[in-house]
């Protein structure tokens, strides 16, 4: 028998969370594919979703295995180009590019690309501060790409630092920043994340850029996104411990009764973070079972007293159905993005391809 470890990748259920997501927003979607479609695999995703508007990477060399792979729709590159050799193959491959600092601005104006050659998505900060012209530069920049006479389109974009957060002042006065900034200006424009078309609708304008809700992770519950990806492994070998007998390395847990441990063949190499504290919930069998003692590179312990049906081989899921990836993730302190993006080693299978 192979290693049990295994990601199923549930394409039906990212097909409908595109659908309710581009229902919501009501314009048209960007899904977002970098980081290998946070984990998914970005070309069985771009293959799925053949009926989308275009697609989101990060970076060039995501765009061009795309492109490599035949997917023929619109791939906007968030990060942009980082050399004029790089804005040549943005052409070639027609790529839309992000333009979000003075250098980059500079890249178009010294090259020799054609007129009306070049898509670019010119980009706001509004107030995160981490990329994006400034509201007072905005609009000089604007008018320096227009006088290259090199684009064929120009979208406006900002991004949201805190549309997760429902209540949160900051996201309406990041809308309003861009809507002074943009005043004037003919679109389209594009704002929202996912968090942004999930809870602010005055977000929502010509493009949205959707990536995590579109795997069915970090909205909660009432949204009916239903979750993409589930990582699964078996029960490899079990043990019966005496009270007051340590698990793992560390000892970091004490059993406080006589114990059954199971062995689950899945560790932090395959993307199950280090950092989860016992008690957090895995699914054998369907039935919710605590981690017990520090995770390891390939291997990690549950406590299966309470399920006496257990056995070497009951199935175990890591995060999916049963249990959720935001929950893991909260539990062991990051978010369900680094957890879907970690999630590299063990195999995938696809269902509903
Ligand atoms: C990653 C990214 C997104 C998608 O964000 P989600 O929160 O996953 O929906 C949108 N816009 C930009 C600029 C990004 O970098």
């Amino acid at each position: 028998m192979t290693r049990p470890a295994r990601i199923t990748v549930d394409v039906d259920a990212l097909r409908h969370n595109h659908r309710v997501l581009r229902r919501l927003h009501g314009g048209r979607l960007l899904a977002v594919l970098k980081a290998n479609a946070y984990g998914h695999g970005a070309v069985a995703c771009a293959r799925a979703l053949a009926e989308a508007d275009g697609f989101a990477v990060a970076f060039g060399g995501e765009a061009t295995a795309l492109r490599a792979a035949g997917v023929r729709a619109p791939v906007l590159v968030l990060e942009g180009v980082f050399s004029v050799a790089e804005l040549h193959t943005a052409l070639l491959e027609s790529w839309w590019i992000v333009v979000h600092h003075e250098e980059q601005l500079a890249m178009i104006e010294s090259s020799s690309l054609p007129l009306g050659s070049l898509h670019v998505w010119l980009k706001l900060d509004s107030g995160m501060h981490r990329c994006g012209f400034a509201p007072n530069a905005f609009r000089a920049a604007h008018a320096r790409l227009m006088a290259t006479g090199k684009l064929s389109s120009i979208t406006l974009m900002s991004h949201f630092a805190r549309a997760d957060e429902c209540d949160s002042a900051f996201t309406a006065e990041q809308i309003s920043r861009f809507d002074s900034a943009v005043a004037g200006l003919p679109g389209p424009y594009s704002l929202a994340n996912s968090a942004g078309v999930l809870s602010w609708p005055a977000a929502r304008r010509d493009w949205a850029r959707c990536g995590i809700a579109l795997y069915g992770a970090g909205a909660g519950p009432q949204t009916g996104l239903r979750p993409v990806m589930r990582v699964s492994s078996e029960i490899v070998a079990m043990r019966e411990i005496a009270a007051g007998e340590p698990v793992g390395y560390g000892g970091r847990f004490v059993a406080t009764r006589p114990t059954r441990v199971g062995l689950v063949a899945f560790g932090y190499a395959d993307g199950y973070p280090r950092s989860t504290p016992d008690g957090t919930p895995l699914a054998v069998d369907g039935h919710r079972v605590p981690l017990v003692g520090r995770v390891s590179m390939d291997m990690l312990t549950v406590d299966l007293t309470e399920l006496p049906s257990a056995r070497v081989g009951s199935e175990v899921e890591l995060w999916g159905r049963d249990v959720s990836v935001d929950d893991v993730a909260q539990r062991a302190g990051t978010i369900a993005y680094e957890l879907l993006c970690n999630a590299k080693r063990a195999p995938k299978r696809y269902v509903g391809l």
